[in-house]
């Protein structure tokens, strides 16, 4: 615990002579410009750690977006069937190069992308996907939409991703596939899940809707299972407001996505199979092909900036990053997340923290309120006619049983600290600074947290 108290001074000697000089003279040392900080929370009067400054706003838009958009808008070509600029078919181009994939198929949304894989893989009624509670409900959507069975099983404390240990206890004659998510665009345990799958004999259909560009054991994220996709939603890190993408190397299935998400019309024209309309518009592409202009040099400095953080905060015990796994060459950085360890900050609750943090100009959210598996959609389902038609009894009563997942519980109610990524990311090494110092400030004046109300 003692060089643990001290851990702050040498984080600050460490980035500015000049605070470290005032730190040995005695006086109040100076962070990011703010004297006077073993001292007051800034909740209880003191100064804020951050003050007047501005994140990196997101999503990123330059003049080369806006003449993108207007040169399709004026082609009149605003369906990729048109033939027009065919911004659609360049983006599916150069994002499956971007991410040494085969092939590309873009849908108007992430959620869109994951139905068709599942569609396109014949997963429907009877058939079970092994997914986390803990995600985007587009996630779940996707497994519904198809009336499959969506098995939630909990996830790890440090990584909150996918426990792959559960799901071998989960799966069963009617498993068709897993459904792993890189949670806030890290790779989850992607080496077990492989295993799982290829001695069962399933489909890998990763969600990767939070993870563009991340790579694990030379691979980019999505290019590892048989297929796996993307969310272009304006606050994903390569975006246009709504969009998707699913990216793979098997011929015959990206070929049938494409049919999938063209309402069944395969590429020859003909009417095959069963598929909404989930085509992406030329509009989303002309934004997406300017989007991928800096998308790399982006993905870059979130990834250095994550990394400067993860060392800092390394001198507090009181927040853990989320624990990445062996194997991860780079993560996304979608999200940049920790977990709360209360018994480190006198005992108070994560609202208090977050309370105390955000008035010192640091503003973290508890992110996903509730994990899926708390959510009606479940009642609704299980009162379906569907779903009591093509499970029986006893399987919809042990799903009902298996969806205790304390773990996720616990991170979404106490231990969740999640910074936005795709634009606060972006910033400079002030503002990473800015992030440590506030919570150094809050994790050393801890005993001041039990004062707020
Ligand atoms: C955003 C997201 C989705 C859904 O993508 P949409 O484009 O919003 O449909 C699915 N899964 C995860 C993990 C996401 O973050």
């Amino acid at each position: 615990m003692k060089d643990r108290e001290l851990s702050r001074r040498h984080f600050i000697g460490a980035v500015s002579a000049v605070s470290a000089g005032i730190a040995a003279s005695g006086l109040s040392p100076v962070l990011g410009g703010v004297t006077d900080t073993k001292d007051k929370l800034a909740i209880l009067g003191g100064n804020p750690v951050r003050k007047d400054k501005q994140w990196p706003r997101w999503p990123y838009m330059d003049e080369k977006i806006v003449a993108s958009v207007e040169k399709t808008v004026r082609s009149r070509a605003w369906c990729r069937i048109e033939g027009g600029a065919n911004t659609v078919a360049s983006f599916e181009k150069e994002w499956a190069a971007m991410l040494n994939a085969k092939h590309c198929v873009a849908t108007g949304a992430g959620t869109q992308a994951l139905n068709t894989c599942v569609e396109a893989l014949g997963i429907g009624p009877g058939d079970e996907v092994i997914t986390s509670p803990y995600t985007d409900m587009g996630t779940i959507a996707s497994i519904l939409v198809s009336r499959a069975l969506p098995v939630m099983v909990d996830i790890d404390r440090e990584s909150f991703q996918l426990d792959p240990k559960i799901v071998a206890k989960r799966i069963n004659s009617n498993t068709k596939a897993i459904m792993p998510i890189h949670i806030m665009g890290q790779p989850c345990d992607m080496d077990s899940i492989m295993a799982l799958a290829k001695k069962h004999n399933l489909y890998v259909i990763e969600d990767a809707c939070q993870a563009h560009l991340g790579e694990f054991r030379g691979k980019k994220l999505g290019t590892i299972g048989h297929a796996g996709c993307f969310s272009h939603q304006s606050s994903k890190t390569v975006s246009c407001g709504e969009g998707g993408s699913i990216v793979g190397n098997d011929d015959d299935l990206m070929d049938r996505c494409y049919t999938v998400q063209n309402h069944g019309t395969s590429r020859r024209g003909k009417h095959e199979t069963i598929g909404s309309k989930y085509r992406m518009n030329e509009l989303e592409g002309a934004i997406l092909i300017a989007q991928l202009v800096n998308a790399k040099e982006q993905w870059k400095r979130r990834n250095e900036n994550a990394a400067y953080l993860t060392s800092k905060l390394k001198n507090c015990p009181g927040v853990v990053p989320q624990k990445l796994y062996d194997g991860t060459d780079s993560g996304s950085f979608y999200l940049y997340t920790m977990g709360y360890r209360k018994e480190h900050f006198n005992n108070v609750d994560r609202s208090v923290f977050l309370k105390a943090l955000a008035a010192e100009g640091v503003a973290l959210s508890p992110y996903i309120k509730n994990g899926l598996h708390k959510e009606s959609w479940i009642d609704h389902i299980l009162g379906l006619k569907e779903y009591r038609t093509m499970y029986s009894p006893a399987r919809l009563k042990q799903y009902r049983e298996e969806l205790d997942c304390p773990v996720c519980d616990r991170i979404c109610g106490e231990e969740m600290l999640m910074l936005w990524a795709s634009g606060p990311l972006l910033g400079n090494q002030s503002d990473m600074d800015d992030v440590v110092n506030a919570i150094m400030k809050i994790y050393e004046n801890r005993e001041q947290l039990t004062k707020i109300k």
